[in-house]
């Protein structure tokens, strides 16, 4: 077994560590005290290239996997940025645009969105249905060969700068389909277009992506907007839900090393009674066991990206690391404020501005408790939970 990376994941890597700390964690914690979404940032990501990291060549991307990804997602939450743009769009749209669109999806959109002149973000909840995607009541009903959607999508991340949205929707009622997960179609919606509307969701914490409520009144989508294939979106849909578990466990494991990384060079020079504080085992021991966990989930979080990039199935592995990657991140984050005392809620240390990023992530973009059915279910094969 080689737990090595490859010359080219290493650059990966090292490139999204430089590019964080070229920003800093300052400019990440600015963005998101005003809700700003980082476009210098995003357009410099596109500009390197590493928008298509998972897009094949020939569609304008690099070619590379999910590994890559999860690297590069994790090189820079080490440094304090994490970006939840990338997880919707690059890492979650794009990869699936090139595996399953329509030529016009993978000739135009693809490449321009590579380039960072597109983005897309990803709509499946709805108020109504929420971790119940088998719910929804979006429904894009057929006419000959077109269709007209209609319904409303809800917590939709950076739906205000996105030009394009992959929207789960149903084209079959559930009261008339003989499996539960059939009737389900992906689409590319254009969000110019007419009979789409949004009104921003005021998340409390900071965060520099906002969140969206998506409004469909009959709108019109044609062939060329359908990916994959029509009635059976949900067999391709977690080619989309995995990639988008892993890069969310490969962001808490960066980020809790950053809380950790400040936590240990604190608690190392802070002497109160008469020695470093990070000497009492008190202090020490929840660093040590909060690294601990970090650097198990990040292990798991590559071994659900090698499975995915390998084609096996990924959904045990993918579930495993979002659930332990998110408990681990909201620990680590949780002792590195400890251990900095008062001076951890100053606005100056950076710390106490990363907790509620990552108490968000144990509950989005997939709840801890799914992931452990998830769990108990599939791989464990006890009985189903709900
Ligand atoms: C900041 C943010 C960004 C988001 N971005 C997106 C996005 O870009 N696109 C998108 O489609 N969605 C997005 N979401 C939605 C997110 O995926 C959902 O909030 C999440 O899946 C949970 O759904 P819900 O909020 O409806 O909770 P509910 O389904 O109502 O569940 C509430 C709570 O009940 C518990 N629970 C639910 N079901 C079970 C069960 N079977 N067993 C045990 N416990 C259970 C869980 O603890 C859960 O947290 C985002 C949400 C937030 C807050």
């Amino acid at each position: 077994m080689d737990f090595t990376l490859n010359d080219e994941q290493r650059q990966i890597y090292e490139y999204g560590g430089q590019l964080a700390q070229s920003y800093g964690n300052d400019y990440w914690r600015d963005h998101a005290r005003r809700h700003a979404f980082p476009k210098e940032m995003f357009a410099k990501i596109a500009e390197d290239g590493f928008l298509g990291l998972m897009v094949p060549e020939k569609f304008g991307g690099a070619g590379l996997g999910m590994t890559e990804m999860a690297l590069f997602m994790e090189g820079t939450a080490n440094y304090g940025i994490p970006l939840l743009s990338i997880v919707i769009g690059p890492c979650m749209s794009l990869s699936h645009l090139a595996k399953h669109g329509t030529e016009f999806q993978q000739k135009e959109l693809l490449p321009a969105a590579c380039r960072g002149d597109i983005k897309f973000c990803f709509a499946i909840t709805e108020p109504g249905a929420g971790s119940n995607s088998m719910k929804m009541t979006t429904i894009a009903k057929q006419k000959g060969n077109r269709f007209s959607m209609s319904g409303e999508k809800t917590f939709i991340t950076s739906a205000d700068v996105s030009d394009y949205c992959l929207v789960v929707a149903r084209t079959t009622p559930h009261d008339q389909v003989a499996k539960k997960t059939d009737g389900f179609t992906l689409f590319a919606v254009d969000l110019k277009k007419k009979g789409v509307d949004m009104q921003r969701v005021r998340i409390a914490i900071p965060l520099p992506e906002e969140q969206w409520t998506l409004f469909f009144d009959d709108v019109d989508l044609g062939p060329e907007d359908v990916v994959g294939e029509i009635d059976n979106g949900f067999s391709i849909l977690f080619d989309t839900l995995n990639p988008e578990r892993i890069v969310v466990a490969a962001i808490c494991c960066g980020v809790g090393r950053f809380a950790l990384n400040k936590a240990v060079e604190y608690a190392s020079e802070r002497n109160v009674f008469g020695q470093p504080i990070g000497a009492h085992q008190g202090v020490q021991h929840p660093l040590a066991k909060a690294y601990t966990n970090i650097e198990t989930a990040s292990l798991m979080a590559r071994r659900a990206a090698w499975e995915f990039d390998n084609g096996m199935p990924a959904g045990g592995s993918s579930n495993m690391a979002k659930y332990a990657a998110a408990e681990a991140g909201v620990e680590a984050v949780d002792a590195a404020l400890q251990a900095h005392g008062g001076s951890g809620f100053t606005e100056d240390t950076g710390i106490y501005e990363m907790y509620p990023m990552m108490r968000l992530l144990r509950t989005a973009p997939v709840n801890r408790e799914l992931c452990l059915s998830f769990i108990g279910e599939k791989i464990m094969g006890l009985p189903r939970s709900y």
